[in-house]
C-alpha cells in the first residue's frame, strides 16, 4: 500500500522499543525519512543502527533525549531540519505507565507522571510546532484507552491520560487548519 509518504519526514518520540520502534520502522518502509529519540543511547544506536542498515544511513537520523529537557528536544528539532529539510509528521509515543493504586501513590509520584504525560507532548509539540506549520503536517499522540475507562491499579496514569486527551481536542482546534492533530487511545499491546 502507498501512503504517499515517499520523501516526507517523519519524527517518533520514543522510538527506540515497541511501539515507537515500530513506527519508526513503518515510516521508513513507506519511503520516508525518520528522526526518532530515546533516553538510552545503547539501545537507541542498536535501533538506529539496525534500521540504517535495512533502509540506508541517509534516511535514519536518532538522538539521546529525555523529551523532558526542553532544550534537548529544540536541538533535536533543529538538527532534524538541518538533517532533512523540514518536517511532516510528529509522533508523540515517548513514556510509559505506571503500576499504582489510589493507596500507594505519593504527591512525588503524582508530580513524575502528570509531568510525564503533559511535557512528553507539550515539548515535541512546541519544538516542531512551526515546521509542522510550514508543510500542512500532523501530529499523531499516542495515548490510552485509560483515557475514558480508569484502571483503579493504574489511577495515575488514567487520570493523566484523562487530562492529555482533554489537552489534545484543544490542540487540534488551536492548531487547525495548518496542523492535523489526532491522538490514538491505545489498548494494550504486546511490546
Ligand atoms: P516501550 O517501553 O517499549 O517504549 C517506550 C519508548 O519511549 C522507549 O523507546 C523509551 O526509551 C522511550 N522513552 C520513555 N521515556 C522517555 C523520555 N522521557 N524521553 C524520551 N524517550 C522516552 O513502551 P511501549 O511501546 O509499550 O509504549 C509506547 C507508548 O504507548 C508509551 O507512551 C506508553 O505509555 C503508551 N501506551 C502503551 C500501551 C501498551 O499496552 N503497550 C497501552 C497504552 C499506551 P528510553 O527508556 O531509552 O527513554
Amino acid at each position: 500500500m502507498d501512503l504517499g509518504l515517499a520523501e516526507k519526514t517523519a519524527v517518533v518520540t520514543g522510538g527506540s522499543s515497541g511501539i515507537g520502534l515500530a513506527t519508526v520502522r513503518a515510516f521508513l518502509a513507506e519511503g520516508a525519512n525518520v528522526a526518532f529519540c530515546a533516553r538510552d543511547p545503547d539501545r537507541l544506536e542498536t535501533a538506529r543502527a539496525a534500521l540504517a542498515d535495512e533502509f540506508g544511513t541517509t534516511r535514519v537520523f536518532a538522538r539521546a533525549l529525555s523529551v523532558l529537557t526542553p532544550e534537548d528536544v529544540g536541538t533535536f528539532a533543529d538538527e532534524t531540519i538541518a538533517r532533512f529539510g523540514g518536517c511532516d509528521a510528529l509522533v508523540t509515543n515517548a513514556g510509559q505507565g505506571r503500576v499504582s493504586t489510589y493507596a500507594d501513590t505519593s504527591d512525588t509520584e503524582w508530580r513524575d507522571e502528570l509531568e510525564l504525560k503533559f511535557f512528553s507532548q507539550l515539548h515535541p509539540i512546541r519544538a516542531f510546532e512551526p515546521h509542522l506549520r510550514e508543510r500542512g503536517g500532523a501530529i499523531v499522540a499516542v495515548n490510552s484507552l485509560l483515557a475514558y475507562q480508569p484502571e483503579p491499579h493504574m489511577v495515575c496514569t488514567s487520570a493523566a491520560r484523562a487530562g492529555v486527551q482533554n489537552l489534545l481536542k484543544s490542540l487540534a482546534t488551536e492548531l487547525a487548519p495548518d496542523i492535523r492533530v489526532n491522538s490514538i487511545l491505545l489498548g494494550l499491546v504486546d511490546s
